[in-house]
């Protein structure tokens, strides 16, 4: 049963936030917690249409004729649960573990893995039984003790996105925040990050900014915030006292991709302040795709200008099975070579963490 209630005013700057789902599921237990209440609440003040599902592996009738259109509402759609899986992912190279917070993206990045790695369920889930989900990092944390160990959370989601709706960042910044072994690390193309700029979290979050040449973005990142929005969220984030980086990926050999790199180090350069610079680290990842992942994309963005022909690419194996397709040596190195000239340059006291 859809419960649409009555139109009222809504009570929120719908501005301030990334999306509002055009649907919301809620599994009856998150209404048992605090978040799933709130949420709850936020939901039935917006007169944003609810279902109750025993399980979000059981949202088979979601609108929409075609596979398409359902994908599209899919990306609208938000389901409120419980994480019942508390085994945190490995997440290499950047973290020894996966924080699971959320699950999904309103986005439609055309490249983006989650394409694949959600498969038929590409709605998006919030956790609501934060206790749980933090004791497990704890677990994680004491048995790695004395080193450090470092969690990632947007291995599956983008949660600044969704941290006006949930909160959820903040707890895992401020849990994080008084551990002394605890570190968390996140990525974002979103600019939402108001709400966690008086965290107590005492320098053990960064902060990354996915950013790209303006062609990527315009071409294959659409619904999310705008590059000098993102750039301007880094700067509060650094003033803040975050330590903040930036995530160039993908990568992309397109026409003009020189151009469209020295002119993003050159924008980051005029924008960043310069009390920002310190403890600035820069992550970067080339294009790569699965034939999965290819097949998928031709589907849901039939028009996208993305280049996956396999003959152009190199194949590189993976440790789990299916390999990937990255650009041969030699336009990887091409690629490498010129940003990493262009960070150290504009940047000279930040630290390339790898080049993937
Ligand atoms: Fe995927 Fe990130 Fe784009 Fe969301 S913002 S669609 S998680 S690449």
């Amino acid at each position: 049963m859809v419960q649409q209630l009555q139109e009222r005013p809504p009570r929120v700057d719908r501005s301030s936030l990334s999306f509002v789902p055009e649907l919301v599921y809620f599994e009856p237990a998150s209404l048992d917690y605090p978040k799933g209440r709130q949420i709850f609440d936020w939901v039935t003040r917006e007169g944003i249409p609810y279902r109750m599902t025993t399980s979000h592996n059981r949202i088979t009738n979601l609108p929409g004729d075609t596979e398409l259109e359902q994908y599209k509402i899919a990306k609208q759609t938000l389901v409120v649960g419980l994480r019942k899986t508390l085994k945190f992912d490995t997440s290499k190279p950047s973290a020894e573990y996966a924080i699971p917070i959320a699950t999904g993206c309103m986005a439609h990045c055309h490249y983006c893995y989650l394409q694949t790695t959600l498969g038929a369920k590409p709605y998006i889930r919030v956790y609501v039984n934060m206790d749980d989900i933090l004791e497990a990092a704890q677990g994680y944390l004491d048995e790695r003790a004395p080193e450090i160990t470092r969690f990632e959370a947007a291995c599956t989601s983008d949660p600044v996105g969704l941290e006006p709706i949930t909160g959820s960042l903040r707890e895992v910044i401020e849990f994080m925040g008084n551990q002394s072994l605890g570190r968390l690390r996140f990525v974002t193309k979103f600019h939402h990050v108001d709400s966690l700029l008086d965290a107590k979290h005492n320098g053990h979050t960064r902060i990354r900014f996915s950013v790209n040449s303006k062609y990527v973005i315009k071409h294959f990142e659409p619904k999310t915030s705008r590059f000098e929005q993102r750039i301007e969220a880094a700067a509060k984030c650094a003033a803040a006292g975050y330590p903040i980086g930036f995530i160039i990926a993908p990568i992309i050999w397109h026409e003009g991709w020189q151009e469209g790199y020295a002119e993003l180090l050159e924008s980051l350069d005029q924008a960043l302040p310069h009390d920002a610079r310190g403890d600035l680290t820069f992550e970067l990842i080339q294009h790569r795709f699965t034939k999965t992942a290819k097949n998928v994309i031709e589907k849901r963005y039939p028009k996208t200008k993305l280049e996956m022909d396999i003959e152009k690419r190199k194949y590189k194996w993976g440790r789990w099975g299916q390999g990937k397709y990255v650009y041969p040596d030699e336009q990887a190195d091409a690629l490498r070579m010129f940003i990493s000239e262009h960070v150290f340059e504009r940047f000279p006291e930040s630290r390339i963490e790898y080049f993937t």
